[in-house]
């Protein structure tokens, strides 16, 4: 939590002082279906290198679609994602695993481990690191997150905030370039939200780039670089939070932000 702490001063970070390197995403012409339903229509965004960009928009709009392309959960049906030039839907899905993490708002921790070892597994299976090794990477981790205190609790035996923190450092454990979360604050109790969101707030100051579906306005308003507003699997806008909340051009997005403001 230090490290963590340190990076908030100054609030401007210059480049140099960024702790960890984030890649780029370039989304270009992305579409996908389930079946006959088309999902996303045509989807282009960039998202820079070290950046914060927040998705938001109504329900079934595709924002979880396009999250799970962007990580290859799902298959596209066409378009491209290029990760620093390479493209995902060529890369082994080894490779794609450890450049892209993502955490989810359902946790998705391995109730039968403690927190340890579920920040340890993947570092296991994936990069097929030794326990030794492992153990030392996931307890800094967790230490990061500020739960080294309870390496050896089950999901269980944790808050719902603390399962999604061991749910980052296990996304975190595996140096990606970059980190998606699909509204990981959606499931927890209210005063539980503020922790997770100083958290993602810590690692976007670091420099890792991230892209964040939420319906957490004041998170996406303090911390996006650029929020995208997205509605029936298309990106009406795209601009920097002031742009977005104070400016908004489409009737859609003004009556969304009416709703939700
Ligand atoms: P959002 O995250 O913005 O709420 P989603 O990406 O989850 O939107 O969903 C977009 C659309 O795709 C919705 O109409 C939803 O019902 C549909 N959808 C999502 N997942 C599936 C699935 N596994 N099978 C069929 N349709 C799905
Ligand atoms: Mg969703």
């Amino acid at each position: 939590v230090s490290e963590l702490k340190a990076a908030k001063t100054p609030p401007a970070v210059s480049e140099a002082s960024k702790k960890v390197a984030g890649g780029s995403l370039d989304i270009r012409g992305l579409s996908m279906s389930y079946g006959h339903l088309d999902v996303l229509k045509g989807v282009d965004l960039a998202i820079p290198r070290g950046s914060v960009t927040c998705i938001i928009g109504p329900s079934g709009s595709g924002k979880s679609t396009l999250l799970r392309c962007l990580n290859r959960l799902v298959e596209p049906k066409g378009g491209d994602i290029l990760l620093d030039g390479d493209s995902i839907l060529t890369m082994k899905p080894e490779a794609l695993r450890r450049r892209v993490g993502m955490v989810f708002q359902h946790f998705n921790l391995f109730p039968d481990h403690t927190a340890l070892e579920n920040v340890m597994l993947s570092l296991r299976k994936i990069k097929g690191m030794s326990r030794s090794e492992a153990r030392r990477i996931g307890e800094a981790r967790l230490g990061e997150v500020g739960l080294i205190g309870r390496k050896d609790h089950r999901p269980a035996g944790l808050s719902g905030g603390q399962q999604q923190r061991v749910a980052i450092a296990r996304a975190l454990a595996m140096d990606p370039e970059v980190i998606l979360f699909d509204e990981v604050t959606s499931a927890l109790d209210p005063e539980l939200v503020k922790g997770v969101l100083d958290l993602m707030a810590d690692l976007g100051r670091q420099g890792m780039t991230m892209a964040v579906v939420t319906h957490e306005m004041g998170f996406a308003r303090r911390v996006a670089d650029q929020v995208v507003f997205m509605d029936e699997g298309r990106i009406v806008e795209v601009g920097s939070p002031t742009e977005i909340f104070d400016a908004p051009k489409s009737d859609r997005l003004r009556r969304f932000l009416a709703e939700v403001l």
